[in-house]
C-alpha cells in the first residue's frame, strides 16, 4: 500500500517585485517599429506574452498588444510562427 505524503516540495514564493520595464525606464518608448522590443514580449510563436509573466501593467501591455499588432500588419512581427511543430 504506497501512502501518498504530501509532502510540500521546496517552493519558495519570493516576492520580487515585478515592475513594469516601461514604468520603470520612461525613455523606452513602445513603438511598433522598435520589433526587437517587441519581440521580446511575444513568444516563440508569436503570441503576446501575458501581462502576469511579462511584468508589465495594465496600462502598458495594452499600448504593447497595440503595438504588436501594428508591428504584425506591417509584417514586421508574424501572427505565428509558420514552422511545422
Ligand atoms: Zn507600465
Amino acid at each position: 500500500m504506497a501512502i501518498a505524503t504530501n509532502k510540500p516540495k521546496g517552493k519558495r514564493t519570493f516576492h520580487r517585485r515585478k515592475v513594469c520595464r516601461f514604468c520603470a525606464d520612461s525613455s523606452i518608448v513602445i513603438d511598433y517599429k522598435d520589433c526587437d522590443t517587441l519581440r521580446y514580449f511575444t513568444t516563440e510563436r508569436g503570441k503576446i506574452l501575458p501581462s502576469r509573466i511579462s511584468g508589465n501593467c495594465a496600462k502598458h501591455q495594452r499600448k504593447l498588444s497595440l503595438e504588436i499588432k501594428r508591428a504584425r500588419n506591417m509584417a514586421l512581427l508574424p501572427f505565428t510562427t509558420s514552422s511545422v511543430r
